[in-house]
């Protein structure tokens, strides 16, 4: 099933401060990976523009999905050299219009050619390269559906419903940071997220929520 009107997700600088917590939704459901599912991604190394690069950002995303696989979600990450993969990480230079972007990832139920994590040339520069993980952290929230905790209050992300699961969180890894170190899956979040996947009804607060499997593979 496909997810209609997906919020593109992606990072700016500093664009938030505030109060929130874990938001889900897009449209009028909330797209779930079910359980299950292990979610194969593999690296598009010749869209990196050197082997450092590519190093760098392989070693971050995997400690990340190591991160969420201690979580237990029922739904694994796994990071292959080669081979079919359901998403796959690229590189990208920030353009004029992608200019304030760290990453752009996607949520459940994405089309495979949607399935693209971006990791962009900015990511790389002084105060981010050292808080990559952490970026990651935040990218792969929204791969497992999350959406920022100030979905309700930004112009961009209100665009689509959001509703809030569990409590407000001015912590949360899922806010933009000034210091992009300070994203960490806090106790709250972790708790949060495992609930979320825990949850065994068919709606939440009358959005429907769906459970979709990756369809098609990147080769
Ligand atoms: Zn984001």
């Amino acid at each position: 099933m496909a997810a209609p009107n997906i919020l593109p997700a992606h990072l700016s600088l500093g664009a938030a401060g505030g109060k929130f917590a874990i938001r889900v939704g897009d449209d009028n459901w909330i797209p779930r990976w079910a359980r299950g599912v292990v979610l194969t991604f593999k690296v598009d190394r010749p869209t990196f523009p050197s082997d450092p690069a590519y190093y760098v950002a392989t070693s971050a995303l995997i400690e990340a999905a190591r991160k969420y696989n201690e979580l237990e979600l029922g739904v694994r990450l796994k990071y292959v050299d080669s081979g079919p993969a359901v998403f796959k990480m690229i590189y990208r230079r920030n353009d004029l219009e992608t200019k304030d972007y760290l990453e752009h990832a996607f949520f459940p139920g994405a089309d495979l050619e949607e399935r693209v994590l971006v990791i962009f040339s900015k990511a790389f520069k002084g105060p981010y390269i050292g808080a990559m993980v952490n970026i990651f952290y935040h990218a792969l929230g929204h791969i497992f559906g999350l959406r920022h905790e100030f979905a309700h209050e930004d112009p961009h992300d209100q665009q689509f419903l959001s509703v809030l699961f569990g409590a407000e969180n001015t912590e949360s890894f899922m806010n933009y940071f000034e210091n992009w170190r300070e994203a960490v899956v806090t106790e709250q979040d972790a708790r949060e997220l495992k609930d979320f996947y825990a949850l065994g009804a068919d709606f939440y607060e009358d959005l429907l929520l769906v459970d979709v499997n990756p369809e098609g593979q990147w080769m």
